[in-house]
């Protein structure tokens, strides 16, 4: 029988964890034939320990095929323990009169303690993907504590942010999503990202011509600010789509992509963006779980101004967090 993959979540509780549990669960991450491990992390609290205990009891009653195993843990160095793919979604909300950057050393000390954690327990070939907030600068905290890991373990979501484009592209031109290609985000998970249309194509078709540039600067805001829409519409924020979007991150960075696909990865200084950054690339999978950023893209003038506002604030961010950087 196929060895399981050992996979570690933290946040297993949280709206984007209970999602996302049951389809990895079900086979939506390494298909139907792979059974896994899952690791579960919660803490330690009477509250989130009796989460935890609810969500493996329904985890056990759907007696998926596929779950070899289940544990729970508090301590992050057993959770990653010989762990191979880990999802780190826990992290502190953003409270009332919290700006970003009180957010961003709250969860700067997770992401350190983490990072460290991962380096000095985890499979050497383990893929990472930080998905709690600011989780580029997440990523980069993590990454810099654990330096015997290498650093194209490390990555951050923003495939949400590229699911969104081709969402709102589908809509524009009234065809099914399954047809649009070439969508991808540059730079932060936040409003500075910027949503690239200049080489969409739908069914193999050139399409980016066909815009207005008045649509075109609508669907950059629109696609920046989903995140707040759907908080309006529904009071609370995405999780599904999160954990949906998370799913085909994984999925394609270890079993490879069909074409182009957004992944925040630290740079190797394609672009002039900062070597080690975690920014939002378009990356090609090949599979066995690696990546390459595409980096011969041509740039204009406005592209390149585009893509220095979102570097600045990525900048800024671990400006602010240098002292939790190994
Ligand atoms: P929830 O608030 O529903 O869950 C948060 C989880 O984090 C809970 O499991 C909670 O644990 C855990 N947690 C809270 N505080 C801490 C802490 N101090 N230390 C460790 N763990 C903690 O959030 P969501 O599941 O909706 O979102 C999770 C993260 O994902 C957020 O940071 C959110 O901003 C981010 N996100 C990222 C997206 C992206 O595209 N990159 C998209 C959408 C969301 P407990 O159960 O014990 O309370």
């Amino acid at each position: 029988m196929t060895r399981p993959i050992r996979i570690a979540v933290t946040g297993p509780c949280g709206s984007i964890g209970y999602s996302i549990l049951f389809r990895i669960a079900a086979g939506d991450l390494f298909g139907r034939e792979q059974p896994i491990e899952l690791r579960l992390l919660a803490r330690d609290s009477p509250e989130s320990q009796a989460k935890l205990k609810g969500t493996m009891m329904e985890l056990s009653d759907c007696a998926f095929p596929l779950l070899a195993e289940m544990k729970g843990f508090t301590d992050e160095k057993q959770l990653f323990d010989g762990a191979e793919c880990v999802f780190l979604i826990g992290a502190q909300p953003r409270k009332d009169g919290m700006d970003r950057s009180d957010l961003l050393r709250a969860n700067g000390e997770i992401f350190r303690r983490q990072g460290r954690a991962l380096n000095e327990m985890a499979s050497r070939d383990v893929r990472v993907l930080v998905v709690g907030n600011p989780c580029n600068t997440n990523a980069y905290i993590a990454m810099r504590n654990a330096p015997d890991l290498k650093r194209e373990c490390f990555s951050a979501m923003m495939r949400l942010d590229q699911n969104r484009a081709m969402a709102r592209v589908a809509e524009k031109i009234n065809a099914p999503v399954s047809g649009v290609e070439q969508v991808f985000v540059w730079g932060n998970h936040s409003n500075t990202m910027y949503p690239d249309i200049r080489f969409l194509r739908y069914k193999g078709h050139r399409l980016a011509d066909q815009f207005d540039p008045q649509w075109q600067e609508e669907f950059i805001k629109n696609v920046a600010t989903r995140g707040g829409q759907i908080i309006k519409a529904r009071g609370a924020s995405s999780a599904a789509s999160a954990a949906s979007a998370a799913i085909d991150h994984m999925r394609d960075w270890i079993l490879g992509s069909e074409g182009m696909c957004t992944m925040a990865v630290p740079s190797d200084g394609s672009y002039g963006i900062p070597e080690g950054l975690v920014f939002g690339f378009p990356c090609l999978c090949p599979g066995e779980a690696r990546y390459q950023i595409i980096n011969n893209l041509p740039m204009t003038p406005d592209v390149r101004q585009r893509l220095a506002v979102t570097r600045d604030e990525l900048l800024a961010e671990a400006n602010a967090v240098a002292d939790l950087l190994a």
